[in-house]
């Protein structure tokens, strides 16, 4: 053993030395989150290298996500250096990409060949299914997609699938699937999917292109296996077959832990782990105990709460770390307390010395909740980052639509109004743009006045055809009704509300099967939500001045120059473009505090975390609550929620969270309840008797400075609908819908109603609610 082999071994428990230097057979290691399965690997590559003469071009790992293939190459960069570069280590994904680029030949494809993702794969299966005129309502793009992705997650082809299919229903998405396929391959493409199903069938179908990479690859490591479909699991087992009869197989190693697999919706498949044995019958395998990353606290609340999941085997997982802080726990009033109560308590343990921002995570269930975060962050200054998702402010549909209230502030926002022009499709192409341009320019006239001029006298701009001159008249006319609008005062919000409506945006959206233009819709109902908030502010702030303000004093009452009068359009976009620019906060030596979903969090860890959100409904996801498989994976990512925490866990929820600009009573998660009591300190907990609450109360914001008051005017608390499950409601802004759940009595009585394609709502029936019984 050399120096640096001894060296690797250092700070590595008995178990764990053991893993590091097994050779020979495949070995699986199987521990709770935290007792560092990842860190094994980590070593046990430098060990090769440093031990077993392994070249690092004959070592191939495997991680699941993008975050933690590049955190592992860092890992191995500090251990290794820079002869870590020949080293492949990619996620599943990236790795088919290689391979397929470089056996692009065999292929009948470019090696240029583009990867659809989600959002391409949807479009090109709803051409096809339109082309077969098939019936949308029956064959959804979505639905028929997400069929095609199972068949290719279990490795079947299109004459598989007709094969198998037993009902119209499969004869068809097998029929879908042949045509579909062939488009893609005519476009020189492929999707997510097939990246791994060309990969093993490439292997399987020439034998000298899978000898190289079994000649090649003599170490195959993978983490987070309990995340694996059968595909991947298929494209293992091709990478460490015999080179050639007879041959000595790669060694693999793989490494997981079946309560963090959250990928069952994607095909993920726990028998991959469970039964590694059986699958590799001379495995060994290696159970890791000792936590080194939480403290007891934390530990406990995790083991407590997974304990709860039926079929799974027993882990002692235990930690040296000491029993540490309790849990924080903090129900706010609604999730903008929520947040400012996370920014403030940052702010604190920033203050202390004891953490920078950058040891601190805020997780959420949902991408969607991070706007709130965003807001309150963006106010009081803390430098932020998030992992896996787009700021709210940054979504496209969101610029879109602050483009619009741009343009209606000032018609001579060039910018915007480019950016508008034809968006929705509206059929004024970049030629007919670039006409109107050149006109501007020669005629020395703002691009809007020009614009104007295309549309009232055709002809008048040289070279712009009827088709797009009439589409310029029908923009025209949709700003200047707008204009009005805006002339008449009207609130941004319903201003926002006749944009989407006039411009056919939301139309457009609603109309597609396509998944992302659902949460496209939600994020512009959010922006209507955030107008509303900012209003409710406005006329607050006006109450307050207003006994001392005095319209007939020696100003004559005239608002300051360059100060917009608080709740107009202008000073909403002024306050939206200071959060939007919340890349302009310094980022200081502290660093930027992480905000990003659970399921990006697998694998990584903070000191701080912050769980968010956590509401039935919320988490667990509404969609999982009725379904136990479903309620059991939400579980699990509450394990990796809280085993992300390396010293303070926060667990806090809102009583009152806004959905689809409408608030809802959330009850409390059922995994909070879960948690141990003695475990939590609960800085702040649901008041004895429920303040009261009411549809008009949320129009304004708790801030980090009058968090904890109960801001809410009063309302009637008296239950004014009794409902019961079954009966048929009309809801002002959802539609019909029909009762499913009723729960808890009183003030406290919340029903749940499917409003059909509004979507599941949880309501809590007091005064206000803009409901009737049908
Ligand atoms: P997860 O299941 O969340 O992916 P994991 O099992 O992969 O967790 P690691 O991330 O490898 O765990 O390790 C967790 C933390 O414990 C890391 O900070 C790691 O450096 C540390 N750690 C692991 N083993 C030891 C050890 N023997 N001594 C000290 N620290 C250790
Ligand atoms: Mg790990």
């Amino acid at each position: 053993r050399t120096k640096r082999g001894a060296a690797l071994l250092e700070g590595l428990n008995p178990r764990q030395r053991e893993a590091v230097v097994h050779a020979g057979s495949p070995l699986l290691i199987v521990a709770g989150a935290g007792s560092g399965k990842t860190r094994v690997l980590t070593h046990r590559i430098a060990w090769l290298l440093a031990e077993r003469d392994v070249h690092p071009g004959e070592v191939m790992s495997i991680t699941f996500t993008n975050k933690a293939a590049a955190e592992m190459k860092e890992r191995v960069d500090a251990l290794v250096g820079r002869r870590g570069n020949a080293m492949w280590v990619s996620t599943f994904h990236s790795m088919c990409v290689r391979i397929l680029r470089r056996e692009a030949q065999h292929l009948g494809v470019r090696s240029a060949f583009s990867v659809y993702d989600a959002d391409d794969t949807r479009r090109l299966v709803g051409m096809v299914t339109r082309d077969l005129e098939l019936d949308p309502k029956k064959y959804a793009p979505r639905a028929v997609g997400a069929q095609i992705s199972n068949l290719k997650n279990e490795l079947l082809s299109a004459d598989d699938a007709a094969e198998r299919a037993t009902n119209e229903f499969e004869r068809r998405v097998a029929e879908v699937y042949g045509v579909y396929q062939a488009r893609l391959r005519t476009a020189n493409a492929f999707d997510f999917d097939d990246l791994i199903m060309e990969t093993v069938s490439l292997l399987e179908r020439l034998p000298a292109v899978a000898e190289y990479y079994r000649r090649r690859f003599r170490h195959v490591l993978v983490d987070e296996y309990q995340d694996t479909n059968h595909a991947q699991y298929a494209l293992v087992r091709a990478l460490v077959a015999p080179a050639v009869e007879g041959a000595q197989p790669a060694e693999l190693c793989v490494v997981g832990d079946s309560d963090q697999s959250i990928y069952a919706f994607r095909g993920a498949n726990i028998r991959n782990i469970v039964e590694f044995e059986k699958d590799f019958p001379d495995a060994r395998t290696i159970l890791l105990e000792q936590n080194y990353r939480s403290t007891q606290t934390i530990l406990t609340a995790a083991n407590t709460v997974i304990a709860r999941n039926p079929d799974r085997r027993d882990k002692r997982l235990w930690s040296e770390a000491g029993d540490g802080e309790k849990v924080v726990g903090y129900v706010a009033d609604n999730e903008h307390d929520e947040a400012a109560f996370v920014a403030q308590e940052i702010d604190r343990l920033v203050d202390t010395g004891e953490y920078r921002n950058s040891d601190i995570a805020v997780f959420y269930r949902t991408n969607s909740q991070s706007r709130v975060f965003e807001g309150v962050f963006a106010r009081v200054g803390m430098a932020y980052k998030i992992v896996g998702g787009v700021r709210f402010y940054e979504r496209m549909e969101v610029r879109d639509a602050l483009a619009y209230l741009r343009v209606l502030s000032n018609p001579d926002d060039t910018v915007s109004l480019r950016r508008i022009l034809n968006v929705p499709k509206r059929g004024i192409g970049e030629r007919a743009e670039e006409m109107v341009a050149s006109y501007a320019d020669r005629e020395r006239i703002s691009f809007a006045t020009a614009l104007r001029v295309a549309a009232e006298d055709p002809g008048r701009v040289p070279g712009l055809v009827t088709r797009s001159q009439r589409a310029i008249a029908g923009f025209v006319r949709i700003l200047d009704e707008l204009g009005e609008l805006v002339e008449r005062g009207e609130e941004t919000a319903e201003l926002l509300e006749a944009v989407y409506a006039k411009t056919g945006y939301t139309a457009e959206l609603e109309a597609s099967e396509d998944p992302q233009d659902g949460s496209r819709l939600d994020n512009l109902a959010e922006l209507v939500t955030v107008a509303r908030e900012f209003a409710g502010d406005a006329a607050v702030a006006d109450a307050a001045v207003a006994p001392e303000f005095d319209p007939a004093g020696f100003d004559g009452g005239l608002p300051e120059p360059g100060v917009p009068d608080p709740g107009s359009l202008a000073a909403f976009l002024e306050r939206v473009a200071l959060v939007a620019d919340a890349d302009s906060i310094p980022d200081d030596d502290q660093g930027m505090v992480t905000l990003m979903t659970l399921h990006t969090a697998k694998g990584l860890e903070f000191p701080v975390v912050f769980l968010t959100g956590w509401e039935d409904g919320v988490f667990p996801h509404m969609r999982a609550m009725g379904d136990p498989a479903e309620l059991a994976e939400e579980r699990r990512l509450a394990y990796v929620g809280i085993t992300r925490a390396r010293q303070r866990l926060y667990l806090s929820r809102a009583m009152i969270r806004s959905a689809f600009g409408q608030p809802n009573a959330n009850p409390a998660s059922r995994f909070l309840a879960e948690v141990p009591d003695t475990l939590v300190d609960w800085r702040r907990s649901e008041p004895e008797r429920s303040a009261p609450v009411g549809r008009f109360g949320f129009g304004r914001r708790s801030t980090a400075t009058d968090r904890g008051s109960w801001n809410v005017p009063k309302a009637s608390m008296a239950p004014t609908l009794s409902l019961d499950v079954g009966d048929r409601v009309n809801h002002d802004k959802y539609g019909l819908g029909t009762v499913t759940a009723s729960d808890g009595t009183g003030a406290r009585a919340t029903v749940t109603i499917d409003f059909g394609s509004a979507g599941t709502v949880r309501l809590m029936l007091i005064g206000g609610v803009p409901l009737q019984k049908l």
